[in-house]
């Protein structure tokens, strides 16, 4: 029996052969087909609070995005689940619990040190001004 992830995959594909859209649908051009999904659902936040986004409108683009995203996980034989179970494994040893928890910066990303302020402070007042 075929995973819930491998229907939508097989509906998406159908969709698309339905209409011989397939020869278009190679892995390069399903991935800026998905960036260009992930652009129009930025732009359904732009300019607005997050809670003044029209939900209609996030699902209608992340719908998009997850369409194109399942496309290319089938051109390219990638079985979705174990991809993504891969990943957060990966993402779990670079992020473990007791160094991440409750922290929003990248892993590698330390705040500089009063020091470390005070120093660009003074490189930063100390450069020559230059007109443009
Ligand atoms: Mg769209």
């Amino acid at each position: 029996m075929a995973s819930e992830i491998s229907q939508l995959i097989n509906e998406v594909r159908q969709f698309s052969e339905d209409r011989d859209w397939d020869q278009f649908h190679n892995p390069k051009d399903l991935a800026i087909a998905l960036s260009i999904e992930a652009s129009e659902l930025l732009e359904v936040f732009l300019w607005k609070s997050p809670e003044d986004a029209k939900k209609d409108k996030i699902k209608e683009e992340l719908a998009d995005v997850i369409n194109y995203a399942l496309l290319i996980a089938g051109k390219c034989g990638l079985d979705v689940a174990e991809i993504v179970r891969d990943k957060m494994r990966q993402n779990a040893a670079k992020y473990p619990v007791e160094k991440a928890k409750g922290v929003a910066t990248k892993y590698d990303c330390k705040l500089p040190t009063k020091f470390e302020q005070n120093c660009q402070r003074k490189l930063i007042s100390s450069r020559p001004v230059t007109k443009v």
